[in-house]
């Protein structure tokens, strides 16, 4: 047998990797991936058959994915022209990784500059395409540290900057003033203000598009009740999304995610707005219950979760909630104050109950 050793090919930044793996196993309480509680109506689901139905499965997708970009522009009040969907907001983060790789003057190596804690997703997606990055810590409030971010833009002259608003894992979002500073100062860059949590957030963003052409926003279905189809987008300037478009697989997104997707997007709205409202009450209600049981941090949410700060270790609590099989997201492998937090989706009201007692017993 001739034998070949892949490494030989394949680029170093695979060796500080790790694939995404979510935890494995049953778990009879699951809060650990923000997605929705399973709330869509009988005849919600019924309209979302009748549609998977009529798919022709002989035909390749809508290269164009015009309806779907024309629902989400009637949607958000701009034009098709200004959206671009992936498989996920991911795909489009990952797009951009791959498209915005100018070397500077100031930096050789094409730099991204996020925060500390947030999403994975941009440090993977950027290390994979041997991108460097920079991450700066959030503040004491898990808000912008404004100086840090300012210096940071300063120094690595990045292309892209990525904040995500509200943000994952902790929830809060950031404050308004500091991210027009960072806006007006990243004159060269692009900032990407993602809004994978928006729908459970007290206030938008979306119209700083209006103020800045160096600003796009992401969205996506998938933490609102639809994250088996895969649908994210980008909104941003018609000028950086016709770029984008033209590193976009033509047939990224399958026929029946574009068509269930423009669906959700244009019949399902009140739908959406039950599913919310449902989060949003059982978040209070998480809130206030958590509040009773005292000694414990829990930044302001506006997000589908909580960011609860703990008086032990996190590794401990997350290990004890799961041997009563509630699963939720820890964090402590990364260190700091990390070490003290625990990530919980906001649930069902069952769940979520059950959730309460197995803390109270692990704490
Ligand atoms: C979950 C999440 C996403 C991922 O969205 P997909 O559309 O499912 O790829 C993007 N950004 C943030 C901050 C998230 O938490």
């Amino acid at each position: 047998m001739q034998t070949f050793d892949p490494h030989l090919i394949l680029r170093d930044e695979l060796g500080e990797l790790k694939a995404y793996a979510p935890t494995a196993g049953q778990f009879e309480v699951r809060l650990d991936a923000n997605e929705a509680p399973p709330l869509l109506s009988p005849a919600a689901k019924k309209r979302l058959a009748e549609v998977s139905q009529k798919v022709l499965l002989e035909r390749y997708p809508d290269a164009g994915q015009k309806e779907l970009r024309r629902a989400i522009a009637t949607k958000l009040g701009v034009r098709p022209n200004q959206v671009l969907c992936g498989v996920g907001s991911d795909e489009i983060i990952t797009l951009l990784m791959t498209v915005a790789t100018r070397a500077k003057k100031r930096a050789p190596a094409p730099t991204v500059v996020t925060t500390t804690p947030t999403f994975v997703m941009y440090r993977l997606s950027a290390r994979i395409r041997g991108q460097r990055v920079l991450e700066v810590p959030l503040d004491d409030d898990w808000d912008l540290s404004e100086a840090s971010m300012l210096r940071a833009i300063e120094m690595a002259a990045p292309n892209l900057i990525f904040i995500a608003s509200p943000n994952n894992p902790t929830g809060t979002m950031v404050s308004r003033d500091r991210l027009e500073t960072i806006l007006t100062a990243a004159k060269d860059a692009l900032v990407v203000v993602d809004e994978a949590y928006i729908d459970y957030s007290s206030r938008q963003q979306l119209d700083l598009i209006e103020s800045y052409e160096n600003v796009a926003i992401l969205r996506t279905l998938s933490k609102i009740g639809f994250a088996a189809l895969r649908v994210g987008w980008i909104v941003g300037q018609q000028g950086l999304i016709a770029e984008l478009d033209k590193a976009r697989l033509p047939y990224n997104l399958p026929t029946v995610c574009q068509g269930l997707a423009t669906v959700v997007l244009s019949e399902l709205g009140a739908e959406i707005e039950a599913t919310r409202n449902v989060v949003l009450a059982e978040r209070q209600r998480l809130v206030s219950e958590l509040s009773s049981i005292g000694g414990l941090r829990l930044p302001p949410s506006e997000a589908n979760f909580l960011w609860i700060g703990l008086p032990k270790p996190a590794e401990e609590v997350f290990t004890e909630l799961k041997k009563q099989s509630v699963l939720v997201r820890s964090f402590h492998g990364r260190g700091g104050r990390m070490e003290q937090y625990l990530r919980v989706t906001v649930g069902t009201k069952p769940e979520n109950d059950r959730f309460l007692e197995a803390l109270r017993e692990a704490l």
